[in-house]
């Protein structure tokens, strides 16, 4: 209950323009700044220097040039160019090819053929230099034209693009075994959104049991599937699952964001899982950074803190 009343409450504040501007002109300014914790920064290069780092500690990375929702296809081309150019720098940085983005920052609210056809030009580039994009899954809203996109995609050829599936759906053990059919590569989240009840789970409980089905078929019978979450019990029953049908550490990975249980971070990589962080950049951070405050109440605190030992 109280998580889903604190979900409400920050994704509410995620649309306020005024709270936008006003954290986006103090969020980052520092290294010590509020939402450095779980924003790289606002440049190529302050993301390439954190999949360094990340990288050097035998993690995998997964760049996020952050952006949503956009409403003009001007922005929609800006973002578009802003990924191309991702692409080319983490080239010639020499860092591992992982890339997700989200299709609303690519203009699928704006018109769905120009949507993808900016993913199809990312593609075109990524696919030359063996890139793997990753189609993050936005709000409920959103599934279907977004499966619906990968399964195109897919089936023009573009075997190095994955989706990702959230537990909080009803529907979505239905999906994940229509993308395992297809070999298609999949990531397992909770799910950030607040959705109706009709078609999500709303108890964690619920939310959890889901996930563990759903990473039972993954890991049954997917390929390589990602295992996105901070839950040391979610991590656990993976653990688990997978020492009993013998699947390898290198047959999936587990994913944690960037500045999020860092501790749990390290200590898989230590008994020898695979672990890849995603890595959240650019000046467009302020709905993910309240998505991160919803998922856990005890963050505001902390943000207030650093805003107090600020002034
Ligand atoms: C790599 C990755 C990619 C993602 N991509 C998507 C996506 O495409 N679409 C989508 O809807 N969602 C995405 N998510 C977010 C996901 O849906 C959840 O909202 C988020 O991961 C929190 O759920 P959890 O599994 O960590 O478990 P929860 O039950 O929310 O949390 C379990 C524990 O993890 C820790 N924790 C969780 N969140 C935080 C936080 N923000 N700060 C500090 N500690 C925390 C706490 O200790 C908490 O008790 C992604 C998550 C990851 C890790």
């Amino acid at each position: 209950m109280l998580n889903a009343l604190s979900k409400a409450f920050f994704l509410g504040l995620a649309s306020s323009r005024p709270l936008k501007r006003l954290a986006s002109r103090y969020g980052l300014r520092k290294p010590t700044s509020f939402a450095r914790r779980f924003i790289a920064g606002e440049t190529t290069a302050d993301a390439i220097a954190a999949a360094r780092v990340v990288q050097a500690a035998g993690m995998g990375i997964s760049l996020d040039l952050l952006g949503e929702s956009v409403l003009t296809l001007d922005e929609a081309d800006a973002a578009t160019r802003g990924c191309l150019a991702l692409v080319r720098e983490v080239v010639d940085a020499g860092i591992e090819r992982n890339v997700s983005l989200k299709l609303t920052q690519l203009g699928l609210d704006v018109d769905h053929a120009t949507a993808v056809d900016n993913l199809r030009k990312i593609l075109a580039l990524a696919d030359a230099h063996e890139f793997f994009i990753r189609i993050d899954m936005e709000g409920s809203a959103y599934t279907d034209e977004t499966l619906s996109i990968w399964q195109t995609l897919w089936g023009l050829g573009h075997r190095r693009l994955g989706v990702v599936l959230q537990s909080a759906l009803k529907r979505s053990e239905d999906d994940a075994r229509r993308v395992i059919e297809q070999g298609g590569r999949v990531r397992l989240v909770k799910g950030a959104y607040k959705e109706p009840k009709t078609i999500a789970w709303q108890a964690k409980a619920d939310v959890d049991a889901a996930f563990v089905r759903m990473m039972q078929i993954l890991l049954k019978d997917g390929t390589y599937p990602a295992i996105a979450t901070h839950d040391p019990a979610m991590i656990a029953a993976t653990k688990e699952y997978a020492r009993t049908i013998g699947l390898g550490h290198d047959r999936f990975e587990f994913q944690m964001l960037y500045g999020v249980r860092r501790d749990l971070q390290a200590s898989l990589v230590a008994d020898g899982y695979r672990v890849r962080v995603y890595i959240p950049f650019g000046r467009e951070w302020f709905p993910y950074f309240m998505r991160r405050l919803g998922e856990r109440p005890a963050n505001a605190l902390f943000v207030l803190k650093s805003i107090v030992r600020e002034r």
